[in-house]
C-alpha cells in the first residue's frame, strides 16, 4: 500500500485540480519497477479477496472511472490491476463515439444503463466525462450545453452514491513527451499499430485545450461522494501501484462482508 495515497492524489472538492502543477513523472516514493511489481502483486491478491466479499454481500457496488488522454494507459491499467479479479462480478464498459441510437437519447442514457449492479465492480474505460471533454474541445455542442453538464454529472453521481455505489474517478496524467514516445512506439511496432489512429495526432495538437477541459471538469466535479484522483502515469509501474492502492484502500474502507446464512446450518451433513 502506498501510504496516504488517497490524500496525496485527491482533487480536494471545492479547490482547483491544478493539473499543470502536478508531476506526471512522480514516483510516489517508490524505488523502482521491481519493488512496485511486488507491491502490485500483493494488492491484486487483496483486491481479489475484497471483490469476492463485495460480490457475495451483493448490496453495494464500486464504479471506477478511468479517464486520460490517448496513450495515458487506460487499457493497460485495466489489464494489470484487474487481472486477478473474478470476471463474474466485474464488468468493463468502453465509451466510444456515440452511435445513432445513443445520440437519439440524452448523453447519460448509455452511461446509466451500464452502471454496476449490486455486488459488481464496474470499470469505465472513458465515461460520461467525454461529454464534458471531447465535446467541448471539438466544439460538438454549444458552450451553454456542455457547461450545465458539470451539474448533471455531479447529480447523477450523487444518486448513484446514495443508492449504494462507491465511485472512484481516476485521471491518468501523462506528459506530452511521454505521449510522443508512446504514439511513436505504436507506429513502429507492428503489433501495436492497430491502436494508432490518425485522429490521435489531431487530439495531440489540442493538448492545451484538453488540459483546460480536464482542469475544469476535475475541479467542478470532484465531490465528497465521487472524488477525482490525479494519478501520475508517465511511469506505468507507478500508475499500476497507485491505482491498485487507491482501489484497495477504498474497498478496505467499504469492508464488504460475507452474508450470514439465512438459516442455521449447524449439524447438517451432506450424505
Ligand atoms: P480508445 O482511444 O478509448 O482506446 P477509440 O480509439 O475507439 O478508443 O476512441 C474512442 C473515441 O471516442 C475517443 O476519441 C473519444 O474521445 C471518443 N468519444 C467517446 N465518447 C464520446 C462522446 N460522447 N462524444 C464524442 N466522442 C466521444
Amino acid at each position: 500500500m502506498i501510504d496516504g495515497i488517497r490524500e496525496r492524489l485527491l482533487v480536494q472538492p471545492g479547490r482547483a485540480a491544478g493539473i499543470r502543477d502536478r508531476d506526471p513523472a512522480d514516483r510516489l516514493g517508490l524505488d523502482g519497477k521491481e519493488e512496485s511489481q511486488e507491491l502490485v502483486d500483493t494488492l491484486i491478491l487483496e483486491l481479489r479477496g475484497l471483490q469476492e466479499r463485495l460480490w457475495a454481500e451483493a448490496r453495494r457496488s464500486l464504479l471506477v472511472v478511468l479517464q486520460g488522454l490517448d496513450t495515458s494507459g487506460k487499457d493497460g491499467t485495466i489489464r494489470h490491476v484487474f487481472h486477478g479479479v473474478n470476471p463474474q462480478g466485474c464488468r468493463v464498459a468502453s465509451f466510444k463515439v456515440p452511435t445513432v441510437t445513443e445520440l437519439a437519447h440524452d448523453y447519460l442514457w448509455r452511461v446509466h444503463a451500464v452502471c454496476p449492479a449490486r455486488g459488481e465492480i464496474g470499470i469505465f474505460n472513458r465515461s460520461h466525462y467525454e461529454d464534458l471533454l471531447v465535446v467541448r474541445v471539438k466544439k460538438l455542442v454549444p458552450r451553454a450545453v456542455w457547461r450545465r453538464r458539470y451539474r448533471h454529472v455531479r447529480e447523477l453521481e450523487r444518486i448513484l452514491a446514495e443508492e449504494g455505489t462507491t465511485i472512484v474517478k481516476v485521471f491518468l496524467h501523462i506528459s506530452p513527451g511521454e505521449q510522443r514516445e508512446r504514439l511513436q512506439a505504436r507506429l513502429d511496432d507492428p503489433e501495436k499499430r492497430w491502436k494508432f489512429r490518425a485522429a490521435d495526432l489531431e487530439d495531440r495538437a489540442l493538448w492545451d485545450a484538453y488540459t483546460d477541459a480536464y482542469e475544469d471538469a476535475l475541479t467542478k466535479t470532484s465531490t465528497a461522494w465521487a472524488p477525482w484522483y490525479v494519478v501520475p502515469a508517465d511511469r506505468k509501474w507507478v500508475r499500476n501501484a497507485a491505482v491498485a492502492s487507491l482501489l484497495v484502500e477504498t474497498l478496505r474502507e467499504l469492508d464488504p462482508q460475507f452474508p450470514e446464512p439465512a438459516e442455521d446450518m449447524s449439524g447438517i451433513v451432506v450424505e
